[in-house]
């Protein structure tokens, strides 16, 4: 390569098509619509496309295998043959149902989730349960659980990076297939049965990345990107050695193939030495993550190889400033040679929307400030030719990046003196409640009247067919705004009405008007955007648009206390207030970076504080701040996590700190793993907190018990993921559980989590049932 010249890569493009063509697909697929064939038709145009638009807009190292018809974690488990017995798998090439019914399910219901597409893991009726899923390291992207036995044998199964290099050269294009490595495959993977650890069938793995390798290889291909983000995590002795010793044996397996190992997410830190002594030619780095590795790592790395800068932003939208970037490089590169790098963003850009020529709707100004994926090619590009021919080439673009971010930095749009100044001034008082939670508890006893072991429900009631055409039309200008308001009025009416009816203690007034639970909140705060078209894969065909947070945020007026009011007009009952917590609405956006998260945090928490104190000068005596994506947030590193759980736990208190004592604040946490977290639970210090734990069996409650959490709790009873009604007898079972490891003062009866998901046919028979499981066990003491 001449000196001239650098490589451009990009590491992954979104699968999901400009106009969500794959998820459509895919839905007409499995509802019968269109065909086999049709399917990977769509599938093998949208390849086509973006490898065509890769090369056009001057990317040397073009991805291939990175578009997966459902998961790329699925697509390698199924690839190496680990694919469980209860799939009925006998060996030989994989059949579309096969893997589909890995990804959801047979005879599928799919992955109800908690409504929001972020839910931690999948659920299933009956027939063949799908794979597990969770969270792609600290990304809002779910990847299916590969699951290993203990007797695990692995073979190659598919040749589908071989497959989709040799369709694009087809197609005249040369690209490099990106692959997940070994150690982040088993690393990710469960074992099933017997306790082992799946690393510990690395080397029965092995032999099938060496063929791999050599089909790759013989099919022409001269490099290869090989996935192995675990090292930005915290990795033992046994797991470091393991990248030693997978990639020993892959160098070995086709020495022509040049293996680029790709880490990202975050800084290589302790795994530094390891990672860079790996030997292979190529080593991409996160330097958006982690800027300060670029010396240390040049100081580690052997002179023969070669260094992927991973310097435009593949987690968020902000347009770069290339001339900075071009200044923290400049140096490093005129010393190695430019044949020495590769330009890259910092991880694949499957993480952000695909274009923003689409979005006809934004502000102008926020919109210049934007870059999506197909954008960041053009940055990266820019970049490239920078390092190749020279700054001089490059210099409209350089400056029209700068003054773009300088517009940005001083935009009154961005700024809000009264929120920073307002920041500035929270003190240790805004963050704690008046008395303490035993004294607390007195006082709401006595506020409301409450029975032993009180019924409710998390909040959303069934978003039926109905409430989803109200919406639409009523977005659509086909309904206007009284028709659509006296809709929503009739369904929350029947709901408060039918709560009623069937005893339960506390009321909730059902969520229609709601679109989303973060999008209801955002579009009423100012500082945050919203697109038309910036679709993000959550999972599968599970798209989201997460909003945009590109200024100081406040609250320019109530957002829940109409429907609060109007809900608690209809009865006796004691109504919660319902909103969303800062740290959730946080974490499912995109957030600025031009001040800490933890900023935005706190601005939110003041704007959500004041809708608490709205609440209650309303007369509401309970309200419920969810956070379920708190968990979800904690940084990749063990080291990362008090900071994170600090000013997380500090906004909600922020938030819930502005009542009196007599007002009961909930929150709503859907998840099961507390264990590692009950400090920071027990610090938000919510009156009542109600959790997932139907399928759990209660054990979770046991970090509850251990920590002598004192605070009330209402361990989820009925499980709303699945259609299945659960019988008066399991749910007092499972609080009979719950009762051996908690007070009965303490306990509340709720389900897991939101009905939003669920039929009106499935939610009236559990919920009754769920009361009269109360009545039995308040009959017992
Ligand atoms: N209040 C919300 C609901 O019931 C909570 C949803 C969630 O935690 N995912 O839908
Ligand atoms: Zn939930």
């Amino acid at each position: 390569m001449s000196n001239k010249t650098i490589p451009v890569a990009s590491l992954g493009f979104p699968r999901i098509g400009r106009h969500r063509e794959l998820k459509f697909a895919l839905e007409g697929f499995w509802s019968g619509k269109i065909s086999e064939p049709e399917l990977l038709e769509t599938a093998a145009k949208l390849r086509a496309e973006n490898w065509a638009l890769q090369q056009q807009k001057g990317i040397t190292h073009i991805p291939s295998n990175d578009f997966s018809l459902y998961d790329h974690v699925l697509d390698t488990a199924v690839m190496v043959g680990a694919i469980p017995s209860v799939y009925a798998w006998t060996g030989g090439e994989v059949s579309l149902s096969t893997y589909f019914a890995m990804a959801r399910g047979s005879q599928s219901e799919g992955h109800a989730g908690c409504g929001h597409g972020h839910e931690g893991h999948a659920h299933h009726g009956q027939g063949v349960p799908a794979l597990e899923m969770t969270k792609w390291f600290d990304t809002n992207y779910h990847y299916m659980v590969p699951e290993v036995s203990e007797d695990q044998h692995f073979a190659l199964t598919s040749q589908k990076p071989v497959d989709h290099f040799l369709e694009a050269k087809a197609l005249g294009i040369h690209t490099r297939p990106v692959i997940l490595g070994p150690v982040t495959f088993l690393k990710l993977a469960k074992a099933r049965g017997a306790a082992f650890k799946p690393l510990d069938l690395l080397a029965r793995l092995l032999p099938v990345y060496e063929e791999l390798l050599r089909r790759l290889h013989a099919a022409g291909a001269d490099w290869v990107q090989v996935d192995e983000p675990v090292a930005a995590l915290d990795l033992s002795e046994g797991e470091r050695h393991a990248l030693t010793v997978s990639y020993q044996a892959l160098s070995k397996a086709a020495p022509d193939l040049k293996i680029l190992v790709a880490t990202y997410f975050g800084g290589l830190e302790d795994n530094l030495e390891a990672v860079t002594a790996l030997p292979v030619a190529g080593l991409h780095i996160d330097l958006v993550r982690a800027p300060g590795e670029l010396e240390p790592v040049l100081k580690a790395l052997p002179a023969e190889s070669v260094l992927s800068l991973g310097v435009i932003d593949g987690r968020n939208i902000w347009r770069a400033d290339l001339a900075a970037i071009i200044g923290k490089l400049e140096a490093a590169i005129a010393t190695r040679g430019a044949a020495s790098f590769q330009i890259a963003p910092s991880c694949s850009l499957l993480h952000v929307p695909v274009d923003l020529e689409l979005e006809t709707g934004l502000d102008a100004d926020l919109k210049s400030w934007l870059s999506f994926a197909t954008q960041k090619l053009g940055e990266l590009a820019t970049l490239g030719r920078a390092f190749g021919e020279g700054k001089a080439t490059v210099t409209a673009e350089l400056e029209a990046a700068t003054k773009v971010i300088a517009e940005r930095a001083s935009s009154p749009k961005v700024t809000d003196v009264a929120v920073r100044s307002r920041i500035a001034t929270i003190g240790e008082a805004d963050r704690k409640r008046t008395s303490a939670f035993a004294e607390r508890q007195k006082v709401q006893s006595q506020a409301i009247a409450l029975p032993l072991f009180p019924t409710t429900t998390i909040g959303s009631f069934p978003q039926t067919p109905e409430v989803r055409k109200a919406r639409s039309a009523h977005s659509k200008g086909a309904l206007t705004d009284a028709q659509y308001e006296s809709f929503l009025q009739k369904e929350t009416e029947a709901t408060i009405r039918w709560q009623e009816e069937i005893g339960l203690d506390v009321l909730v007034h059902g969520e229609f008007e709601r679109n989303d639970m973060v999008q209801y909140f955002g579009e009423q705060l100012s500082g945050f955007a919203f697109t038309q078209h910036a679709w993000v894969q959550s999972y599968g065909s599970r798209y989201v648009r997460p909003p945009i947070i590109f200024g100081d945020v406040s609250r320019p007026k109530p957002m829940t206390v109409r429907w609060w009011e109007y809900s608690q007009s209809l009865t006796e009952k004691p109504v919660k207030g319902m909103l969303t917590g800062p740290v959730t609405i946080l974490n499912w956006s995109f957030v600025r970076d031009d001040i800490a998260r933890s900023v935005t945090c706190r601005q939110i928490a003041l704007a959500i504080r004041d809708e608490v104190n709205d609440l209650e000068a309303a007369g509401a005596k309970m309200i419920q701040i969810d956070e379920a994506a708190l968990r979800e947030g904690l940084p990749l590193r063990h080291r990362d996590w008090q900071d994170y759980l600090g000013w997380a736990v500090e906004s909600f208190r922020i938030c819930s700190s502005g009542v009196e004592d007599r007002t009961q604040v909930h929150t709503h946490m859907c998840y099961s793993e507390f264990n590692q977290i009950i400090d920071a639970i027990a610090a938000m210090d919510a009156d009542v907190i109600s959790i997932e734990t139907s399928r759990s069996k209660m054990e979770l409650l046991d970090a509850f018990r251990t920590y002598k959490y004192p605070n009330q709790i209402g361990p989820g009873v009925y499980d709303i993921h699945s259609p299945r009604v659960p019988a008066v007898g399991e749910m007092v079972d499972l609080l009979a559980l719950a009762r051996q490891r908690l007070d009965d003062r303490q306990l509340w009866i709720n389900p897991d989590c939101g009905l939003k998901t669920r039929k009106w046919e499935e939610v009236r028979p559990a919920l009754v049932n769920m009361v009269a499981a109360a009545a039995e066990l308040r009959r017992a003491v």
